[in-house]
């Protein structure tokens, strides 16, 4: 229901929850983040319920500058610590939060991965494992999510993806539900509603719907579904203090 992303900032962790807050007005059932970066392993925290609840499970010093965040709205698998996002691979290389349906996650899941031991009973955590297989069998992290992209027909997603191996780096895709890149001054931030990250920027970006963006701390690629690339302006939001 609610997502938030933050690209080069020391102070990740903290971003991801005060935006997660932010969204906290939508309406959720659970929420979850995962931070990594250079000097942090990867640090993966859901809880169900309040963000209260996700608060008191992090009791951790992290210092990772990058992660996503989500609060869940459940429409596939009732609302547990399991299936709240981030979801992740089965190597726990590669981690999603997703909002939105995947309409045909059954059938993907029959024809690309019976063999694989799901974690949770989401639409999303299909997407994950097929990013998992595709890079499995050799495609790079981007080509990867793009050939998964590809084989969700219509369905309505907002989603963030992150590559364990590459600490630097947020992969964005949308269509059907709403998504904004936040451009900071050395790091960047994703969120679904700029509500969530006004305190960080007031320059954002918009994606559209079967576009899919590149986000570093630096650097914001934005690419259409047959791999052009995009320029856009920024606008920006007038904040009332
Ligand atoms: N369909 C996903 C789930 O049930 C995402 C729900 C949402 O948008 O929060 O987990």
């Amino acid at each position: 229901c609610g997502i938030v992303g933050v690209v080069g900032d020391p102070d990740a962790l903290n971003i991801l929850v005060s935006g997660l807050k932010k969204l906290e007005y939508r309406g959720y059932d659970s929420a979850g983040v995962y931070v990594t970066g250079e000097n942090q392993s990867d640090y993966l925290v859901k809880a169900q319920g309040k963000i209260a609840n996700l608060e008191k499970k992090i009791t951790d010093d992290v210092h990772g500058t990058t992660g996503i965040g989500h609060t869940r709205w459940a429409t596939h698998g009732e609302p547990s610590v399991d299936n709240a996002h981030p979801h992740f691979s089965n190597d726990h290389r590669f981690y999603l939060v997703h909002n939105g349906v995947i309409d045909n996650f059954n059938e993907l899941k029959q024809r690309y991965l019976a063999d694989i031991d799901f974690k949770s009973e989401t639409d999303t955590e299909v997407v994950v494992q097929l990013v998992s297989k595709f890079a499995n069998e050799g495609l790079d992290t981007k080509e990867a999510f793009k050939k998964s992209l590809s084989l969700l027909n219509n369905s309505s997603y907002a989603f963030l993806l992150m590559d364990q191996k590459d600490p630097n780096t947020i992969y964005v895709a949308k269509n059907k539900s709403p998504m904004l890149i936040g451009l900071g001054d050395g790091f960047n931030v994703i969120c679904s509603d700029a509500l969530a990250m006004l305190q960080r920027t007031n320059r954002f970006m918009e994606i559209h719907d079967g576009e899919m963006a590149t986000i570093s701390a630096k650097d914001v690629k934005i690419e259409d579904k047959d791999g052009n690339q995009i320029t856009r302006e920024p606008f920006e939001v007038d904040v009332d203090a």
